[in-house]
């Protein structure tokens, strides 16, 4: 049992981690290098579902949804679709049984005809599409709101939040350099995004995790809005949702290790471009580019996050290979349980690893 807790960064996972923690009543100190959710959490998409086909996902998923729920007034419920192209009979046949496989799991999933489909969503062209799928119980978040609204009740449970804090690990016993000098505790949890693998190698403890780029961009005001869900094109590996007035769209993910401190923030003009002909054959409206950006994922070499304790005292969580966002209710919660002794989830077990393998980045969304 632990009682002055350190949680390094204030993202969605940390946050959430921090706010579980102090209502137990543990005197918990969060730190972040910048300003709340200046990481990954402030530039994800907010996309949320349960609609994973492993049962330890869609139970994470569910149990992430019930708590957005809660929270009305930073997340909204829509649905989620996603569909394979009627030349792409690969990745249909892949929905097809992953819909059933969620079905099996108590997913509210079912498939779509397309002609249903553009019934029901006016404001998406469904004639190349051949199988699509559909959740009901999804929805999108504000993350930077989901982040303060979560530190705002670890403040309220007496956390101590540190903003523009640098901190590295100490191990052995655990604890945090900061520019106010070390300070021991009986856990720490990194949940340093992208920056997590090195902040725990200050502390001497590594792992096999890669940062790598994803884009986004959003567009005007369009009357389409309210009339599409939330999808995922399978074929062409990319996604889409409601965004303020306008809508956002995602991927262009970029296989390759970024650094974490020195990466362009910016989204590529190759992957506006394609992103415009996309929107061009999904959507009858016209739609002009508002802003677009750039993020860090981060990738582990099985797609499993690294997620538990790593060393006494010293608990991780990173590598949520694009979905840390909408795992982070379940995650954070369930990390809090585990650093007060509760069992941890098996499969993400941090210590699968040695931290000197070498792999590929696997893209989270990827329907093979
Ligand atoms: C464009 C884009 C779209 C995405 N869309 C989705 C989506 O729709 N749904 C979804 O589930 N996920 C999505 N993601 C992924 C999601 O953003 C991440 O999985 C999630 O935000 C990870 O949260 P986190 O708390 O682990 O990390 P972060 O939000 O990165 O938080 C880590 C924090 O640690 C801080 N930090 C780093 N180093 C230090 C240090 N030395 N000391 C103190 N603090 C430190 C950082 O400043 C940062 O604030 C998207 C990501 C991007 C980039």
């Amino acid at each position: 049992m632990h009682s002055e807790i350190a949680v390094v960064g204030g993202g969605a996972i940390g946050a959430t981690a921090a706010a579980d923690l102090a209502a137990k009543g543990f005197h918990v100190t969060l730190y972040e290098k910048g300003d709340l959710a200046a990481g990954s959490s402030g530039r994800a998409a907010g996309v949320c579902y349960d609609a994973f086909a492993d049962r330890t996902d869609a139970t994470i998923g569910s149990r992430s949804l019930e708590r957005f729920r809660e929270l009305s007034n930073v997340f909204t419920e829509w649905p989620y679709v996603w569909f394979a192209h009627t030349d792409d009979e690969k990745r249909a046949s892949a929905i097809r049984r992953q819909a059933k496989r969620m079905r099996d799991l108590g997913r509210d999933v079912t498939l779509v005809e397309p002609t249903e489909l553009g019934e029901r969503f006016p404001g998406l062209k469904t004639n190349d599409i051949n199988v699509a799928a559909m959740t009901h119980g999804a929805g999108y978040a504000n993350t930077t709101e989901y982040v303060e609204v979560m530190v705002d009740r670890a403040r309220q449970n007496g956390a101590s939040v540190q903003t523009e804090t640098p901190v590295e690990l100490t191990t052995d016993p655990p604890g945090i350099v900061s520019d106010g000098g070390e300070q021991l505790f009986d856990a720490v949890l990194v949940a340093g995004g992208a920056h997590t693998k090195r902040i725990l190698a200050t502390g001497n403890v590594s792992i096999p995790m890669k940062p790598y780029r994803v884009q986004a961009l959003v567009t005007e005001a369009t009357p389409t809005t309210e009339s599409v869900p939330m999808c995922y094109d399978a074929t062409d590996s990319y996604y889409f949702r409601p965004y303020e007035d306008g809508l956002l769209i995602g991927d262009g993910t970029e296989r390759v290790e970024s650094n974490p401190d020195e990466w362009n923030r910016a989204a590529d003009e190759e992957f506006v471009e394609k992103m415009r002909g996309h929107l061009d054959d999904r959507i009858p409206d016209k739609l002009e580019v508002r802003d677009t950006w750039a993020g860090l994922c981060t990738a582990t070499p099985d797609g499993d996050p690294l997620f538990g304790e790593i060393r006494s005292g010293v608990f991780v969580a990173t590598g949520f290979h694009g979905h840390g966002f909408m795992r982070a209710p379940a995650l954070g919660e369930h990390i809090a349980e585990q650093i007060l002794g509760g069992d941890g989830v098996s499969r993400f077990d941090p210590t699968r690893f040695d931290g000197s393998e070498t792999f590929d980045i696997i893209a989270g969304m990827d329907i093979e």
